[in-house]
């Protein structure tokens, strides 16, 4: 096929081409990415260059075109790109597990390597129901989380998403019916607590797991949370024989700080997914830790396997690259780069205060969050970055950005007065 032109492809693209929570044809133009490198997306044409206030969605924290995943990448590509893994294996997929038990909370032992975030929750919660059926508790088969969270747009993940997002309208009697409990609130709240430790209570018996997205809520709101209530959550469970789930897919990594979200309460769950940031950006893939108790509880029981198993499960080129990535980021001093972003954002989005319709503005680690008083203007707010010289995608009453940890400061401050100026017109 010959080149297209940015016509044709924006042409083509909008007739046969579905984007993430689109309309068939589409409506709103995107913008055409020729290619990207650091922390710059090269768009098409005499377009010029963006930088990434949101690293693809927390997932590309070194940036982009990194030589040492390129070079990952190609050593693997060279070797094998992809072989099954029933009945084969391979370092890279050992390897990587080996390094996800190394680095996770401690007592995590057992790693499912999963093709997509929303996947290793689907396999979070598989592992969950059938650890109860298999000791022969199959009535516990439900799942307590807190409003305002996201978990995946597969069925399993959808329905402990939060309820007010539209989906659970759309589908209600199609997807399992879930426990909620309200939204934790950003400081420790005692009498919060205790609804959450009486609600756990009293569905222990039909409760397979409590999930939850430690610390930050992402794409459900992005809220913040004391650690606190993980410990709470945590004995909690303990005491009522439920298991926890922390999906760590968008706070893994180092994004909030930690190097997981669950390291601020030095709590281990039963269960925790991983995904976004696991590859650097580069492709997709995820995985759902567990425990020894998880894993040969799953093993005792009639149906003694996890029946599970992706086409492309532990594909040999995205665990290369994940090895890679997940060296890159501990062999330097990353606590130090996400806490410049933190002190840049803060200082970049203060002035946000003074924006008329600014209701909240909030920093965590490498993520600033400007919340408006009202639903944000997309088309409007993503215009106003753009003359900013940035890359964000606003949603909801949200201005936000995670940007790639090797942001440097004057382009955290660019992002910054993107964000600000977001808000203005959005
Ligand atoms: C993005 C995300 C998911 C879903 O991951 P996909 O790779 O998009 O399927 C699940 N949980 C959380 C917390 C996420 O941020």
């Amino acid at each position: 096929m010959p080149d297209l032109s940015v016509p044709e492809l924006l042409d083509l693209d909008r007739r046969h081409v579905w984007h993430p929570y689109g309309p068939m044809p589409g409506r709103q133009e995107p913008l055409v990415v020729e290619s990207a490198s650091g922390v710059r997306l090269r768009l098409a044409g005499q377009s010029g260059e963006l930088v990434d206030g949101m690293s693809s969605w927390w997932s590309a924290i070194h940036g982009y075109n990194h030589p040492v995943l390129n070079e990952a990448a190609h050593d693997q590509l060279a070797r094998m790109s992809h072989v099954m893994f029933g009945g084969l294996t391979h370092e890279p997929a050992v390897r990587l597990a080996k390094r996800l038990v190394d680095i996770s909370p401690e007592g995590l032992e057992h790693v499912f390597l999963a093709d997509s975030g929303s996947v290793s929750v689907e396999v979070a919660v598989k592992m969950c129901l059938q650890y109860w059926r298999s000791l022969g508790r199959p009535g516990k088969q439900r799942l307590l989380t807190w409003r305002g969270g996201y978990h995946g747009d597969t069925w399993q993940p959808m329905s402990v998403c939060d309820p007010e997002g539209g989906m659970h309208e759309l589908w209600s009697g199609v997807l399992p019916r879930q426990v909620f409990v309200e939204a934790p609130p950003a400081e420790y709240d005692e009498a919060y607590a205790e609804r959450l430790r009486s609600a756990i209570g009293r569905h222990a018996d039909e409760l397979a797991a409590v999930i939850v997205e430690p610390v930050v809520q992402g794409a459900g709101g992005m809220r913040f949370h004391s650690p606190s209530y993980l410990r709470v959550l945590r004995e909690a469970c303990d005491a009522h024989d439920v298991l926890l789930v922390f999906d760590e897919i968008a706070t893994g990594f180092g994004r909030t700080g930690a190097l997981f979200a669950a390291e601020h309460a030095t709590v281990t769950p039963d269960v925790m997914c991983v995904g976004k940031a696991l590859t650097g950006g580069y492709m997709t893939m995820a995985a759902t830790l567990c425990t020894t108790r998880v894993a040969e509880g799953i093993s005792r029981g009639e149906v003694p396997v996890l029946a599970h198993g992706p086409t492309f499960m532990g594909n040999p080129l995205a665990a290369a690259v994940a090895c890679a990535s997940i060296d890159l980021l501990l062999g330097q001093d990353w606590q130090r780069e996400v806490k410049r972003i933190e002190a840049g954002l803060r200082e970049g989005l203060a002035p946000a205060a003074d924006i008329e319709g600014v209701r909240d503005i909030r920093v965590l680690g490498a993520i600033g969050v400007v919340q408006l008083d009202h639903e944000v203007d997309m088309a409007a707010a993503s215009r106003a970055a753009v003359r900013e010289g940035v890359w964000l995608r606003p949603f909801r009453d949200l201005v936000y950005t995670m940007p790639p940890y090797v942001t440097g400061d004057a382009d955290v401050a660019r992002i910054a007065r993107a964000v600000c100026a977001a808000a203005r017109e959005g």
